[in-house]
């Protein structure tokens, strides 16, 4: 017989108002759960997968414990369904039961894993993930799309692309593993695997042989790391039972860990969309449309006073472009470079921005008047000379020649 040690703890982490992650550790079954959806949704699917599970499994068969897990999916599923303020309730599950194998004639070890809390294996000193993500990261890292260390700080590392009680239905990966004396088995929620490297775990798990203090350290260092999840541990412990232990630890260190997979995990992963995942492409379009309109709106709502040639225009737009928004011709008035200050040229060339159509009138109708003044003062006899004629601007009078207007919309030449 296999004989076990266990440790288990759950924290709320720095952040969160509350702990929407559940655990189990009772020989022969332990498991956490990361619930998602909502203020209350996250507990109550994470808890309640958690006492469908525990409460199915009874006979200790993988056959069981893959229907365990299915019925935990569809009482979650249901409960959303009834109760509007559950509806968008799910939860990634990670267990591992003691199973016996009919065909082996042994106990072995069964883990089942929806979602992307871990599951590891520390074996002679190394840390092996012995799970696989149901992540949108881990989708775009076999790929080719993103490295690992990428999808480690990845914006969107927390989309799940499988989780339970989301769809009437759920696809459960189940792996089997021989355990051996020395093993340590890890199971947790992204809360710890999102602040601590596969190192720092590593450090921990080789350093605290005692399951409980292993736990409490691996929350610790988490919570000291910016603890902006919440943080679930199990560490299961693999002590007696000479039947499975090696019988030449050198042979047992050169040997990988390959976990024997079953026809369910075997089965293509499709990307189905989760709750969170539509919640997030969602929030996605609607700040790009937001950005999208900012961008149009600046680029199009303001005008400026410049010069085709040596004739005052006003353009819509903006003197620099922004983006593919080009400046767009609005009218030609019929003032030229002759009939401002040479001051005002420079400002001019370069783009006076206005927040309306009526203030780039104004602006001209105020450099003209400015220019005749000058004029005046600069030639007190009154004789001016016939193209200095200084001309009095009435605001009622438009600038725009009839003949000159250009239709709204139309492009610089
Ligand atoms: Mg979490």
């Amino acid at each position: 017989m296999t004989s076990l040690r266990w440790g288990s703890a759950t924290d709320i982490g720095m952040v969160r108002e509350t702990n929407q992650d559940s655990c189990i550790a009772a020989e022969p079954l332990f498991a956490v759960a990361d619930g998602m959806g909502g203020h209350q949704g996250g507990e109550v699917a994470s808890a309640t997968a958690l006492e469908v599970l525990q409460s199915s499994f009874n006979k200790h068969t993988k056959e069981e414990l893959l229907e365990a897990v299915r019925r935990a999916n569809a009482k979650v599923w249901d409960k959303g369904q009834l109760d509007e303020n559950l509806h968008n309730m799910g939860t990634t599950l990670v267990a591992l039961a003691v199973i016996h194998d009919a065909e082996a004639e042994q106990e072995m070890l069964a883990i089942v894993n929806v979602g992307d809390s871990r599951g590891y294996l520390f074996r002679d000193g190394y840390l092996h993930q012995i799970t696989s993500d149901h992540s949108l990261v881990e989708e775009m890292v076999r790929a080719g799309e993103i490295s690992a260390e990428e999808a480690e700080t990845h914006p969107r590392r927390n989309i799940v692309t499988r989780a339970l009680g989301v769809e009437p239905t759920v696809e459960v990966d189940l792996d089997e593993l021989q355990p051996q004396a020395g093993d340590r088995i890890l199971l947790c929620s992204d809360g710890l695997t999102r602040e601590l490297g596969d190192d720092q775990i590593a450090g921990v798990l080789l350093r605290l042989r005692n399951p409980d203090e292993a736990t409490r350290e691996l929350i610790t260092q988490a919570k000291n790391h910016g603890g902006n999840d919440n943080i679930t541990v199990v560490i299961v412990d693999i002590e007696g039972d000479s039947d499975n232990q090696p019988t030449d630890a050198t042979t047992s260190k050169r040997k990988s860990f390959k976990p024997r997979l079953p026809a369910a995990s075997a089965k293509p992963r499709g990307g189905r969309l989760t709750v969170r995942m539509i919640g997030f492409f969602l929030a996605v379009i609607a700040l790009l449309g937001v950005a999208a309109g900012s961008v149009v709106w600046y680029a199009r709502a303001s005008f400026y006073v410049g010069l085709d040639g040596e004739q005052i225009v006003i353009y819509r737009g903006r003197p620099d472009p922004v983006l593919w928004f080009e400046k767009t011709l609005a009218e030609r008035t019929n003032k030229s470079t002759s009939d401002v200050l040479p001051s005002a040229l420079p400002q001019l060339q370069a783009g006076a921005t206005q927040s309306s159509i009526d203030d780039a009138h104004n602006y001209i109708r105020n450099l003209v008047s400015e220019a005749a003044a000058a004029r005046q003062t600069a030639q007190p006899d009154g004789n001016l000379p016939s193209n200095l004629e200084p001309q009095y601007v009435d605001p009622s009078v438009p600038l725009v020649p009839e003949s000159g207007s250009i239709p709204p919309g139309s492009t610089t030449p």
